[in-house]
């Protein structure tokens, strides 16, 4: 059985007025949730509450059950839920949320994305990024049409082409992998990923002490403009 540490923060950064990023986290259980809301007047405060929340409590009710099953569940519950509370308030109309968590189970992690908030994994020097983002720019990287430095500085870096709480039902992107001694995994909100090239992450999440990682991760991207939230959720593996 692998054995792991986990730790989360969540930063307003240093021009929004509101934190409309969410983290959630249970080490013992072995999952973790990050979600980045949207919509305005805060409903995206709401939405990323939401995701966190219901994902939460159901993982907490079947994590023990095992395997991406009720991973993907507890992701479509939290879809379901935002979107009857937007049917309901007109305030919160327009709000969704991406969302990216994680389930470790014995050897494995299960993962569940949608939007683009981001799994990476650093696992012998090197990171990896294992989510694969719903966005315009990613569809565009992949029909070849621009590259990644071009993606990195496009003006609709912002824009997802998925999100929970849009529609009654939604898509969610599933993976799975090996937990190995060592791995360093990380869920992160764009706030992160857009200011950090991935040179940088990997040398930040290099170190021993897991908070002092994380704060070394929102620092550098409030260094480097801090322009959004920022979320992050580090989880190292241990023997
Ligand atoms: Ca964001």
């Amino acid at each position: 059985m692998a054995t792991w540490k986990m730790v989360g923060l969540s930063d307003t950064g240093q021009l929004r007025e509101h934190n409309e990023d969410a983290v959630g986290w249970d080490a013992e259980q072995g999952w973790a949730v990050l979600a980045d809301g949207m919509g305005g007047h805060q409903a995206g405060e709401v939405a990323s509450a939401i995701a966190v929340e219901v994902i939460g409590d159901e993982l907490r009710a079947v994590a023990d059950s095992g395997g991406a099953l009720p991973l993907q569940g507890a992701v479509e519950l939290a879809n379901a839920e935002i979107h009857r509370q937007a049917q309901q308030q007109p305030r919160l109309r327009t709000m969704g949320t991406t969302v990216v968590a994680v389930l470790l189970q014995g050897e494995r992690l299960y993962f569940a994305h949608v939007g683009d908030s981001r799994l990476y994994r650093l696992r012998g020097g090197e990171l990896q990024q294992l989510s694969h983002d719903h966005s315009l720019v990613q569809e565009l990287v992949d029909e070849g049409m621009i590259d990644a430095e071009q993606a990195r500085s496009s003006g609709q870096k912002n824009v997802i082409t998925r999100a929970l709480g849009l529609e009654s039902q939604v898509e969610v992107a599933m993976g799975e992998a090996e937990l190995l001694p060592g791995d360093c995994y990380l869920l992160c909100s764009d706030g992160l990923s857009d200011r950090l090239r991935d040179e940088q992450i990997a040398r930040l999440l290099d170190g021993e002490s897991l908070p002092q990682l994380a704060q070394g991760l929102v620092d550098a991207a409030n260094t480097a403009g801090g322009e959004d939230n920022i979320s992050v959720i580090v989880i190292r593996v241990w023997e």
